[in-house]
């Protein structure tokens, strides 16, 4: 299964990949986890991407293909994945798809969770997660057992740098002009499966099981 989940900042692409990535025992492809990891390590590609992260611009294309190829050639790709925030702009999807031709593989299906905006700050605002195993939880609709503890490794949960006011409203606008022409792009393509986002997690997960049956 080779699939891609796109949403708006915040619109559950995480929590629902999370999920098929269980069903189907294949790897999720995470590219802000992977970004989030570079930073925190102060690696070159974290010195890159942070002033980007932080103002809630998209890191420019070519380092965002250069992480992806490396990432889908690793073995635990072969049997498929979920790409989780990839691709992000047109220019990317061209690049995964010359990546898939040179690769011999096909892509199953694009989900696309369909959230309106107004709903968006309450999630982000209201977004806790764990900076030690990447865990994500929700203050109201998914909360940790233990309050403010991750219920996955003990550690305390946080809220994310970029998930404040001013850097939410700069991820929403990029999202609106550069990602969401991907859904044309993939609507040509006929594997664009569009599952409405704004319903509770389970909700959302039972539409898109069916949408992939
Ligand atoms: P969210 O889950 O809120 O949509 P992500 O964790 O996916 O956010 O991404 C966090 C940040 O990482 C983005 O705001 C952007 O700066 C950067 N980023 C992640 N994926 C990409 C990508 N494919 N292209 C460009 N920037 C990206
Ligand atoms: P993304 O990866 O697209 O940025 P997340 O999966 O991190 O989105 O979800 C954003 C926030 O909203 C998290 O706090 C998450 O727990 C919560 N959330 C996800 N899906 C739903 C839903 N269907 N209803 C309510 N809250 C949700
Ligand atoms: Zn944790």
């Amino acid at each position: 299964m080779r699939l891609i989940i796109m949403a708006p900042p915040g619109g559950g692409k995480g929590t629902q990949a999370s999920e098929l990535c269980d069903r189907y025992e294949i790897p999720q492809v995470e590219t802000g986890k992977i970004l989030r990891k570079a930073v925190k390590e102060q690696s070159e590609l974290g010195r890159r991407a942070e002033k980007y992260m932080n103002s809630g611009e998209l890191v420019p294309d070519q380092v965002m293909v250069e992480i992806i190829r490396s990432r889908l050639r690793k073995p635990d790709c072969e049997n498929g994945f979920v790409l989780d925030g990839f691709p992000r702009t047109i220019p990317q999807a061209e690049a995964l798809e010359e990546l898939f031709e040179e690769e011999d593989i096909e892509l199953d299906a694009v989900i696309y969770l369909n959230v309106p905006e107004q709903i968006i700050y309450q999630r982000l605002g209201r977004r806790r997660v764990c900076p030690e195993c990447g865990s994500t939880y929700h203050l109201d609709a998914n909360p940790p057992e233990v309050e403010s503890i991750c219920d996955n490794c003990g550690s305390d949960i946080v809220q994310r740098d970029d998930d404040r006011k001013d850097a939410i409203k700069k991820r929403l606008q990029e999202y609106r002009n550069k990602t969401k022409p991907l859904l044309e792009f993939y609507k040509s393509r006929g594997l664009l499966n569009e599952i409405d986002g704004d319903q509770s997690i389970d909700e959302v997960t039972s539409a898109i099981k069916e949408a992939l049956d």
